[in-house]
């Protein structure tokens, strides 16, 4: 009885939630495609719904209007190792993230493409700004 109380509830405000959560996925690599680094412009789910892959966020990552449509319901790992713009940083950094681990997550596509994730200079002392990126947003998964 209480679970079923709980789902009501989110279901009540989802259109906030789900917005903040779309707008926390995309901060997380600056807006950036994780698969080719392109602006972001939509939530790609790793493993499709129509699978069983769940709107979670270690399910959803930033993906551009292009890999998205392309990737479809192929294996998401079979498919980027297609694609000319595969990098094996790039790929771990998928599964990192799909693993909970987005702070490696993180680090691998800075690591891809040190310009756009992070300036130059919390390059050279990035620690700690990658902690504080951390907290925030982080965990927005359904119990
Ligand atoms: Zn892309």
């Amino acid at each position: 009885m209480h679970s079923r109380d709980a789902v009501f509830l989110e279901d009540l405000c989802p259109k906030l939630r789900n917005r903040r959560w779309r707008q926390s996925i995309h901060r997380h690599t600056n807006h950036c495609c994780i698969y080719c680094g392109k602006p972001s412009e939509s939530i790609d789910h790793v493993f499709p719904l129509s699978r069983g892959g769940m709107s979670v966020t270690e399910n959803c990552v930033p993906a551009c209007l292009s890999c998205n449509g392309l990737k479809s319901d192929d294996n998401v790992f079979d498919w980027y190792r297609r694609q000319r713009f595969y990098d094996p940083r790039r790929a771990m950094a998928i599964r990192a993230w799909i693993d909970s681990d987005l702070r490696l997550a993180i680090r691998l596509l800075e690591w891809a493409q040190p310009k756009q994730i992070q300036s130059s200079s919390s390059l050279l002392h990035g620690e700690s700004e990658s902690k504080s990126e951390d907290k925030k947003d982080w965990g927005l998964r359904t119990a």
